[in-house]
Formats: C-alpha cells, structure tokens, sequence
C-alpha cells in the first residue's frame, strides 16, 4: 500500500503533528479516561487511534483508523477494555504507511510479559536500526519507526523492564515522548532534549500521563508537572519513582508547538499557550505592521496571534474570513491542483466587511503557500483594497525530522522564493514574518541564543539539534555519544 495524502480534514496547508500519547494508573475506568483524555488530543492526529488496557490478568486492545470519537464512543468497546491502567494513542503518520498494522499502542508479548507501547515523536535512526535488527533475525510487524523500541527491548540482557528499555532508548537517536505499559507498571520517558511535550497529572490515586495539559483539563485531573527531558518515571503499585537514565542535554522543546501544534489551552514550560501565541502576534506588529483598517485572522489557528497584533496596533479584530467546520475528511487530494480547489469549501468571504478595507492577514505559518494564495484571491474579490499578509513564526523553510509531518523542502515555499517572490506568488500587497529573535521574545527570552537555542527551531533555521541519521548517514550520532557516556 503507497502512502495516500489524506488531507488534514481542518487545514489543508499546515504542517501536522504526528500523534498525542496517554496514560493512566490506578483508575478502574481507565480506558474511559484515555478515551477522553485521547478526545482531548485530537488535534495531534486524526488518522486512527487505539487504547490498550491491562485487567491484571490480561491486556485488551482496539486500535482503528479514524477518530476518537468514532471508535471510542461505543460503550461496549470501552467495557471490553477492562481494567485499572491504560494507554492510548492518536496517529496522524509520516513514518509508516496508513494501515491498520501501523495503529499504537503497539503491543508484543515479550519473554518476560506484555509490552504496549504508544509513541509520540520520530527516531532519526529507525531505518538504521531496523537494518540490523533485520539483519540479526527480528521479524517486523508495521512500518512504524516506533517498533525498533520494542525490539531493542526485547533483545536486551538486563534483567528488569526499566532497564531493558533504558537499553533500548540508549540506542535510538531522535525525538519521543512514550508511554510503555506492563502488566505492573506504567512507565513514561521523554528524550533528553525534550522535544515532545509530556506531562504528569493525578485524579485522586491515580497517575495520569499525557501529551498536554489540556488532556488533564478534560478529565478533571490536576496537572503535577512536565516529564523533565530524559527522564523516565515510572508508576506502579507501589507509587511513582523518577529515573535520570540518559546523559543530560539542554532543553530543545519544540517551538512550533507554541507557534501552531498544541491546543491554545494548554501549559508548557508554566507559559500558557494562547498567551505566547497572542505574544508572538504583538511581536510582529511591533516589527513589521503595515497602515490598515482592519485586522483579520485566518481561523482558527491564527486567531491569537491577530488578536495580539490588533491590540499592539489599536486596530479593530474582525472576522473577515468564516470557516467551514464541517468538511469532514473526505478529501483525498493527491494533487496541488485539486487541492486549489478545496479551500473555498473550508473558508468563505465575509465581503460586506472586507470591501473597500485596507487589511492585515494574520496566519501561524506558510508551508507550500497554497492556501494564503487562496485565501488572498478571496479577500481581493471580496472588494478589500489592500491586502497585507504577517505570518506569526520565521519562513518554513526546512522539513521537520522530529515528528512532525512536514512536506519535502523543495515544496516549502520558503525554501524555494524569497520574500519579494513569495510576497508575488501569494498575491498580497506586502508581506512579513515574525523574526527569529522576535519569537523567541514573545517565549519570554531576550533573544535566540546562537550558541545554545533554548528551542528546537530546525524548521525555521535548518540547526537541526539531533542528528538526522538515515538520511545524512555515516555522521557521528547521538547513538554514539550516548554510548561513549555509558
Ligand atoms: Fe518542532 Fe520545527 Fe523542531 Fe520539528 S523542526 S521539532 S516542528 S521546531
């Protein structure tokens, strides 16, 4: 089966984010509360979803393609996911083609018990690994990058899980945020640099793991705090222990889940998403505004950065582009030309507002452009007289390796044009981005730190802080390093 661009069913030019994880100890609706908190994290992946439950004698699971709701509405499904501790998964796939095979939790049955595994993030070195895996006799059940833990894990010496996946993650280089169920423990692990979010929360006794805050939110559970970068934690009967198993490296959290892939009601790092993201707004206007009668967001994700640059300039925020929440994903759109014609089916003209109006465009991002130039189609016909485009995040001008679907470089627009050719292509009058610094101001810092970014921002500067093993090869990696700090 060849990978089918299945198109995001909210924007159809954005970049995705892979997949949400979570996990709950100690609560004997435990599969209901990851239905919910998986609810929570749609938004990360809408491909397909699954749970798996353990029951104290056996694991359960169901895994399918498509939404949460879809699959886990069903009360029969939940109650046959029996048990006090589960996990879950929500899928939206680069790594691994969109089959049934490829749906987490994974699960294998290992020499010393049952082992599920759900797997936000991408190994740099999966194909790598997988070579050799292959090549000593393992035999792969999915396509997904996420496999190779298993088998490292069942392949190790050490004795206890802990240290077998200890083993197992001393051997991957890339970006993950896991979480790992046994049938005694739940265990999350976040990687060194913290590129991934995950988060720990409690509802009474239990122990609750989740990709963001807002998967706490839904089910009343107190957030506690962040998985530090390389930490393990691991919860069982006996409470909750932390590990620090992996050399520490500088924090390099990922800031395009500030600029666009997180839910604005989520918390990272004690900074509320929404905040930072009307933050990044005001940084641009104060960078780049242009004189205009009106501010307008495209919906939904570039709604906090306009109000913030509306409230830096004075200028009114309207909504002068309405947007269709009932397309569905029934869209397969394999070509840019039929993909042109789908955004007047997602987002329309509110034209008696925009005619004769100078306005200001105010976007998250731009990644092969084919929308803004829509959108900028759309508001001309519409009568405005002026269209002025700001883009709250630096040009996209490198591909993500760290799980998020991001288009091959030589479809970003930013990599191929510069600003007076992109500012062409679109259609607008004038066009401008948040700088680099200017983002890394609305996160609160004075400046990127060239020496040692405080984020991931590969996407934006190509300063890839992982090595990029299959694709580069034969480059010194992590692996290496990690090896050499055993
Ligand atoms: Fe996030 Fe961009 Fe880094 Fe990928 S390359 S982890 S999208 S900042």
């Amino acid at each position: 089966m060849t990978d089918i661009a299945f198109q995001h069913p909210f924007d159809d030019d954005k970049l995705h984010e892979e997949c949400g994880v979570f996990g709950v100890f100690g609560n004997v609706e435990a599969a209901a509360l990851t239905a919910l908190g998986l609810h929570a994290l749609q938004h990360r992946g809408q491909e397909a979803c699954g749970i798996v439950s353990f029951d104290n004698t056996q694991f359960h699971s169901h895994r399918s393609i498509g939404r949460v709701g879809d699959n886990f509405g069903d009360e029969a499904v939940i109650a046959g996911l029996a048990g006090h501790c589960a996990i879950g998964h929500n899928r939206y796939s680069t790594s691994g083609e969109p089959a049934l095979r490829n749906v987490q939790p994974l699960f294998a049955d290992l020499g010393h018990g049952g082992l599920a595994i759900a797997h936000n993030g991408n190994l740099t070195n999966a194909q790598t690994l997988r070579n050799e895996l292959v090549s000593r006799g393992s035999i792969f059940q999915s396509t997904m990058d996420s496999e190779v833990i298993i088998h490292l894990t069942a392949t190790s010496r050490q004795a206890r899980i802990v240290d077998r996946l200890t083993d197992a993650l001393r051997q991957v280089v890339g970006a993950y945020s896991l979480v790992v169920l046994t049938s005694k423990k739940l265990i999350g692990v976040r990687d060194p640099m913290g590129i991934r979010p995950l988060v720990l929360g409690r509802l009474d006794e239990a122990y609750i793991l989740a990709s963001e805050t807002c998967a706490l939110e839904i089910i009343g559970a107190e957030f506690v705090r962040e998985i530090d970068p390389g930490e393990m934690v691991v919860v069982d009967e006996d409470g909750i222990t932390s590990h620090r198993p992996f050399p520490t490296h500088p924090r390099r959290f990922c800031i395009f889940e500030h600029v666009y892939f997180a839910r604005p009601d989520s918390i990272f790092d004690d900074r509320s998403v929404y905040e930072a993201r009307k933050r990044i707004g005001a940084e641009l206007a104060k960078e780049s505004h242009a004189p205009a009668d009106l501010v307008i967001p495209i919906p939904d994700s570039g709604t906090p950065a306009a109000l913030g640059y509306a409230q830096q300039v004075g200028l009114p925020f309207e909504l002068g582009i309405i947007r269709n929440h009932y397309i569905g994903r029934t869209f397969i759109e394999p070509t840019d030309q039929i993909r042109h014609l789908g955004v007047r089916l997602k987002h329309s003209a509110n034209a008696p507002l925009v005619k004769g109006k100078r306005i200001v465009l105010v976007d998250d991002s731009i990644v092969r452009g084919t929308t803004s130039t829509k959108i900028v189609t759309m508001m001309r016909e519409a009568g405005a007289s002026e269209v002025h485009m700001r883009i709250a995040s630096p040009p996209t001008a490198h591909s993500c390796y760290y799980g998020v679907d991001t288009p091959e470089r030589s479809k970003l627009l930013a990599a191929r044009y510069d600003l007076a050719e992109m500012a062409r292509l679109i259609g607008v009058d004038t066009l401008a981005f948040v700088s680099i610094d200017g983002l890394y101001r609305a996160m609160g810092e004075t400046s990127r730190n060239e020496g040692q970014p405080q984020y991931c921002d590969a996407c934006f500067t190509g300063d890839y802080p992982l090595a990029l093993v299959d694709r580069d090869g034969g480059q010194e990696t992590q692996l290496s390093l990690l090896n050499e700090r055993r």
